[in-house]
């Protein structure tokens, strides 16, 4: 039987649907991804709310056993005007809206999916373009705990022995330092600054990431490993996490 469902929720992507009606994609905090249809024409109230980056509360009248749903209000605590104010926000935005659909918001730990993203989002909303690509770096990064799969980067996982550099094979998406290497693979070194820079930076806050200085070689390596091991990880490359974002 049809009822009210309330969320905490996050839109990650609007389509339109029929003639004059919506469908949203929402990311929320209690039930993952949600898609439901939003009704009303041009100017209806919930057509300007319900856009992506912005979060909020989010009533929703639904068929728990069909599972589809409408939206009869959404509550706007966070509008994020600035993302759309720079192509480089918008852009790493977008890329983010995309990690997070492809991987299905993480697959369970939606809270902490949800922190994740409102802080990324947030950041971005008055980030310096130069440190947008930061701000992908650093929520791939955060992502992969999400899914489960981070590791320490720090050692080399074969042989826990401390290196330089290790080494990453794109295709297995493993790191390994130059003795346990061994393979015919092409192997893209990672120097010890990009791997302390993602250890560090990890739990920070997204908005202060400017705080850690990072050269501009260990963030191309850092970004080389977050988006290797996010593609073996969801086994496809997102192009959005190299056009320029
Ligand atoms: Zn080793």
């Amino acid at each position: 039987m049809p009822r009210s469902f309330t969320y905490s929720a996050l839109v990650l992507r609007v389509r339109p649907s029929g003639e004059s009606n919506r469908e949203a994609w929402f990311l929320t905090a209690e039930e993952g991804i949600l898609k439901a249809t939003v009704f009303g024409g041009p100017k209806s109230r919930l057509r300007a709310y319900i856009a992506p980056y912005h979060q909020g509360t989010l009533w929703l009248y639904r068929d728990p056993v069909r599972d589809a749903g409408k939206v009869t209000d959404f509550d706007v605590q966070s509008w994020r005007p600035g993302i759309r104010e720079r192509y480089e926000r918008a852009n790493t935005a977008s890329s983010l809206i995309e990690t997070m659909l492809a991987s299905h918001a993480g697959g369970g730990s939606w809270t902490e999916a949800m922190r994740l993203a409102g802080q990324a989002l947030d950041a971005l909303d008055y980030a310096d373009p130069a440190y947008c690509v930061r701000i992908l770096v650093h929520f791939l990064w955060n992502w992969i705990d999400v899914l489960g799969l981070r590791q320490d980067i720090l050692r080399c996982p074969a042989c826990a022995g401390e290196s330089g550099v290790l080494l990453f094979n794109s295709q297995e998406g493993t790191l390994r330092c130059p003795a346990c290497a061994g393979t015919p693979a092409p192997l893209i070194p990672i120097c010890l600054g990009a791997r302390r820079w993602l250890t560090a930076a990890g739990d920070m806050n997204p908005a202060l990431l400017n705080r850690y200085t990072l050269d501009g070689a260990s963030l191309l390596q850092a970004k080389t490993l977050v988006t290797g091991l996010m593609s073996c990880i969801l086994g496809k490359r997102l192009e959005s996490w190299d056009s320029g974002g």
